[in-house]
């Protein structure tokens, strides 16, 4: 490898000279420390590197050195439970290497090459395998067992296959290729973060991501394989979302990208996620996640690599026919990175100085989204489900990064400050969130939960709409100059809002609802509105309808534990046509 000058150092830009025979996107390494680089511009032999680590005292003269190869992960038994840099550095290793101050250059692997991973061979000798097909298992930890896969590009007949203890660097399977040539294939693969990791085939997302969170499943759902975005006003609840999605959500690998916040400490999320238990085998939550954390002190640019290097580990899971939730936090301070090396680079600024490109390389992340089938004779079914937080300056979404986001994601979920502050939580805002899969997910909530459940969901937010209308005449002329038609109204969103949407993330049974358990309890507080509009109707009284004692049950419903809701449910709804009736007659008598 021919070796280049520095020529110019401005941050983490570096521009060397002498480079002709270096690639774009190749890793370098800089000056006597070797600090990592890549490069993101070639004009004729003077290359442009995006260098990774703080560049202090380099200057112009510094030997570059490329190592021919674009910016990878290293994908195998290891990654889950590690927090990594945005490069897949271990932080822990590297502190134990070097201290609390991370010293530059320095070296550490992303797998550990010491530990032995029990391999129990999938395949047989004498098989035909390509790549995508699982050779063999590692049960990573308690929640995770790791597929080994043949990587991309080999095929051909095992020779031989091992079972026991092995690194990630020793050969467990032996192939003969179409050639004649013997290749060694290990647990570990390498595969460059920018470019998407291929499958056979995408899938159209048209299941949900079922989390357990009656606002986001019921109201504005998240497709399998689907991309969100989430806006996050200072405590509006943003981490609290996080967790439940990474907690609840029905994913069985979680990845997520701390994207470093402004100010000089790990997100909230991050410093809390290792305490986190995994409701679904009581084991920490760590044991099926992956994080990465841009702490402040790293360079922006290593933000900028980061939701590459967390969304090709997260493709790799997808493989192994895993649902693989991803999360990036925040996209903004991304996007942020991205425009300070672009401003760098001396490019064309575009809207408030972001690059023109900021819009296709979201596009080109939340792309690599999806509902696949895997590489492989037998391609399994994965799916990796992305949401992105979006935190616009002053909680403004006409900035840029808010308005690319938007154009591609699919749900967003509006976090809402003032609902927050009137302690309205889960916060998502029900009059400007969205979900673009509802029409596509209404088919499996119908066949899977209730037939009945889409057109009560979409005759529940037609009311959250009207009562917003409604609340304006109440403004001005008071609640009492409604018809009680329309004061029955007012009461059933209420109902809506409290009963339903509000949501306690730390009451034990309230934290996850069940889908059916969602459908009974939107279909008791529907049920008390269309008959209570019935009984109106035949001349019953508002003012006993409003008070019956049933309303009281059908708001504890969402704290009935899931193994009692059938019988409640049918209580519930024998009282309540009970109580209903009672009141018709009632009117009926007065009426005489
Ligand atoms: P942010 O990360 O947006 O600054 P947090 O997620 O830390 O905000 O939320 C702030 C506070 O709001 C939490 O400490 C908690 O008391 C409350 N909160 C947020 N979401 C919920 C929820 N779903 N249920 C109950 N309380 C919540």
């Amino acid at each position: 490898m021919n070796e280049g000058k520095v020529v110019k150092v401005s941050g983490p830009l570096v521009v060397a000279e002498g480079m002709q025979d270096a690639d774009m996107f190749d890793v370098v390494r800089v000056g006597e420390h070797g600090l990592i680089g890549e490069i993101i511009e070639m004009r004729g032999d003077r290359a442009s590197i995006q260098v990774y680590e703080e560049t202090a005292g380099l200057g112009p003269g510094a030997k570059v050195v490329s190592t021919g190869a674009p910016l990878s992960v290293e994908l195998g038994p290891g990654m889950i439970e590690n927090i990594y840099d945005g490069i897949q550095r271990p932080l822990e290793e590297m502190l134990k290497k070097a201290g609390p101050n991370i010293t530059r250059g320095i070296n550490v692997e992303p797998l550990t090459r010491d530990k032995k991973w029990d391999f129990v061979p999938v395949a047989a000798k004498g098989d035909e395998i390509e790549a995508g097909d699982i050779i063999g298992t590692v049960q990573e930890t308690v929640s995770v067992l790791h597929k080994i896969m043949v990587p991309y590009g080999m095929k051909g007949i095992v020779m031989e296959i091992k079972s026991g203890e092995f690194t990630v660097d020793e050969p467990v399977c032996i192939i003969k290729t179409d050639d004649g040539s013997k290749k060694e294939i290990t647990m570990s693969q390498k595969w460059p973060v920018r470019r998407g990791r291929p499958y056979r085939e995408k899938l159209v997302p048209e299941m949900p991501l079922i989390t357990g969170q009656r606002v986001i499943d019921t109201m504005f759902p998240i497709a399998k394989g689907g991309v969100a975005a989430v806006p996050g006003p200072f405590g509006s609840g943003k981490t609290v979302v996080q967790h439940q999605l990474a907690k609840w959500a029905d994913a069985d690998i979680v990845v997520y990208i701390g994207c470093g916040e402004r100010g000089n400490e790990m997100t909230d999320v991050l410093m809390e996620f290792p305490e986190l238990a995994d409701p679904k085998t009581g084991e920490p939550l760590m044991k099926r996640t992956v994080l990465i954390a841009n702490t402040s002190d790293m360079p922006v640019a290593a933000r900028e690599a980061s939701i590459y290097t967390g969304i090709t580990i997260a493709e790799y899971f997808r493989d192994m026919g895993y649902s693989v939730a991803l999360m990036a936090d925040s996209t903004s301070r991304w996007a942020e990175a991205l425009r300070e090396m672009s401003g760098r680079l001396e490019e064309m600024p575009g809207e408030e100085g972001y690059p023109a490109y900021l819009a296709s390389r979201l596009a080109q992340f939340y792309e690599r989204a999806g509902r696949v089938i895997s590489l492989g004779k037998e391609g399994r079914e994965g799916a990796l489900s992305a949401i992105g937080a979006v935190s616009p300056p002053g909680g403004d979404i006409s900035e840029p990064v808010s308005q690319a986001t938007l154009r591609i994601v699919k749900v967003f979920w509006s976090l809402d400050a003032n609902l927050a502050y009137a302690r309205h939580f889960p916060a998502i805002n029900w009059l400007n969130s969205y979900s673009l899969y509802v029409d596509r997910l209404s088919k499996w909530f119908a066949e899977n939960v209730n037939k009945e459940f889409p057109r009560l969901r979409s005759e529940a937010m037609k009311l959250l709409q009207e009562e917003a209308e409604l609340q304006e005449i109440v403004q001005l002329v008071g609640v009492d100059a409604l018809s009680p038609l329309d004061q029955l109204k007012l009461e059933a969103c209420k109902s809506i809002r409290e009963d339903y949407l509000h949501q306690n993330a730390f009451h034990e049974v309230d934290t996850y609802t069940s889908l059916s358990k969602q459908y009974m309890l939107l279909n008791l507080i529907m049920d008390f509105y269309y008959q209570s509009k019935d009984a109106i109707e035949k001349g019953g009284d508002y003012g006993a309808l409003i008070s019956m004692p049933v309303r009281e049950s059908i708001g504890r419903f969402k704290y009935v534990e899931e193994k009692e809701i059938e019988v409640y449910y049918q209580e519930i709804l024998d009282e309540l046509t009970h109580g209903i009736q009672e009141i018709i007659s009632k009117g009926g008598e007065e009426d005489d």
